[in-house]
């Protein structure tokens, strides 16, 4: 299948192409061979892009909310038009299976439709005052905004944050992944044949680290909002001090899922594994961890490794794959490494362990009994790897699930509802899914608390990160 786009930079309202641009070689995970070359944005491209998202700003703030939501909705509307043909880009950019890319596309088209909606919502408050006075709050657009998303989602992490920010009357300028530009330029299309407004929305690829201080160090961007790993959202917080922007950060789990006794082990196995290799293990919101109550333990990795063996790991193109290579060439590499860190410590290979063969795939992998010292149960592996050790009781669970500086989502399985309200209480997470993997939606918040960084996307709380507050006191 042709990997059929043109890969662009957009700025000012138009599309640029290499000439005489640097270029990244896109490159297909599931064979390892280059597929297309986009374009970097050099510094004055930066430049044009902070003018234009500037003289925009103020005409897109002051366009009436009636047009901005039409706007919105009909980008959504694009999305879902061309979810297939977006869907094939992704895949071969990415490596996920068709139907996963294309259940992405309809989940960034969702973004728009809710945040089209939202905005028409964003009342604001009135206090209470003697008669003839009058306090208001208003929720206004915070500025410019850049954002930097990753490629594991890299069209629905994209439209999580455009989406919100154009809705609260931002003007934007989006750094995507340099590995998948066909995807969320087809985004950048959706919203140009949607009739944004010129500048309202830029599309740069880029050296990430220039781009990003280079836009983050302007005075002309107020807001960034970054999607990514621990240490670099660490130092873009940091550049952020400098040019008092402010900021959110959705950075890595490391997801903890605790397995009562009391579960139905069938139906839980049933919904845990397939959610461990989705994405081949790629999600911030992963099941990793897995702390299985000590009576069930040897079940669980019996049915976890019978499960595991029938996964069918290839082309994400193929109809019969269910689980594709892994993104890049990093990523193999950095995987085997916290395996056979793992296994010299004592954890046994349950399923799979070793990588794949060609382009850039490991096998989906369940390792028992991993001693707490292992690297892997200490750092995220972003990949697909399931590591289990055993709990006594509730206490013990809990110390587990949260001993980590991180805290992103965490899971739990079990029948009694009361231990499900306390688990909901004790665990240090922004997101848990009890019974239910179901955590991020576009009406829901979606963010960390500790090192998993801070924050909201999606739900109303994501319109807000993108709105600065104004009380208006009339005597
Ligand atoms: P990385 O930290 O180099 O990059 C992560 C993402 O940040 C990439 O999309 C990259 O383009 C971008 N990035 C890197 N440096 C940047 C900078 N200075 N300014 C702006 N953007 C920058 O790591 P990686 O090798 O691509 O992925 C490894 C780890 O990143 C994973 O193990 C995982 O923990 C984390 N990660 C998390 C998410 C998430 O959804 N939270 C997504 C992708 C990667």
């Amino acid at each position: 299948m042709t990997y059929d786009t043109e890969l662009k930079l957009f700025i000012d309202g138009s599309w640029r192409s290499g000439e005489g641009r640097d270029a990244f070689t896109v490159v297909n995970p599931a064979t390892g061979g280059g597929i297309g070359e986009v374009p970097l944005a050099s510094t004055a491209d930066l430049d044009e892009a902070l003018a234009a998202a500037q003289r925009a700003y103020p005409l897109w703030r002051a366009t009436d909310v009636e047009k901005r939501s039409a706007i919105l909705r009909k980008a959504g509307a694009l999305l879902r038009e061309r979810a297939d043909a977006i869907a094939r880009l992704l895949t071969q950019e990415q490596g996920k299976p068709l139907a996963e890319a294309r259940g992405e596309v309809i989940g960034a088209a969702s973004m728009f439709d809710w945040y089209a909606e939202e905005i028409k919502r964003d009342y604001g408050r009135t206090l209470v005052r003697p008669a003839g006075q009058r306090a208001i709050v208003l929720r206004e657009p915070v500025g410019v905004v850049a954002t930097f998303t990753p490629w594991n989602f890299p069209i629905y992490l994209l439209a999580k944050k455009v989406a919100a920010a154009l809705a609260a009357g931002c003007a934007v300028i989006s750094k995507p992944p340099e590995e998948t530009p066909g995807c969320t330029g087809a985004l950048a299309r959706a919203l140009d044949d949607a009739g944004l407004p010129k500048g309202v929305f830029q599309l740069v690829h880029g050296v990430p680290d220039q781009v990003s201080r280079h836009l983050i160090g302007s005075r002309i961007v107020r807001k960034f909002s970054f999607t990514g790993s621990v240490p670099v959202g660490k130092a873009l917080m940091k550049l952020a001090a400098d040019s008092m922007t402010r900021v959110t950060l959705e950075l890595g789990g490391h997801a903890p899922v605790l397995i009562f006794d009391d579960c139905d082990l069938d139906k839980t196995l049933d919904m845990v594994v397939p959610q461990k290799f989705r994405n081949a293990g790629q999600v911030c919101v992963s099941p990793t961890r897995f702390y299985v109550q000590e009576s069930i333990y040897d079940a669980f990795i019996t049915g976890f490794a019978a499960r595991t063996a029938k996964v069918v790991t290839g082309d994400g193109l193929a109809d019969t794959t269910s689980m594709g290579p892994l993104a890049n060439a990093r990523r193999p590499a950095a995987i085997s490494a916290l395996v056979d860190d793992a296994k010299a410590k004592g954890a046994r290979v349950m399923a799979g362990g070793e990588r794949g063969e060609g382009g850039f795939f490991f096998q989906p992998t369940l390792l028992a009994d991993v001693p707490l010292d292992a690297d892997i149960m200490n750092n995220e592996p972003f990949g697909p790897v399931a590591v289990t050790a055993r709990f006594k009781d509730f206490d013990d669970a809990i110390a587990q699930a949260n001993r980590l500086p991180f805290g992103l989502a965490a899971f739990a399985f079990t029948e009694n509802g009361r231990r499900a309200n306390l688990l909901g209480d004790a665990i240090e997470a922004g997101m848990i899914g009890i019974n239910s993997f179901g955590v991020s939606s576009a009406d829901s918040p979606f963010g960390g608390v500790k090192d998993s960084g801070f924050g909201s996307e999606g739900g109303k709380e994501g319109l807000e990160t993108y709105q600065v507050v104004k009380a208006i006191h009339q005597a």
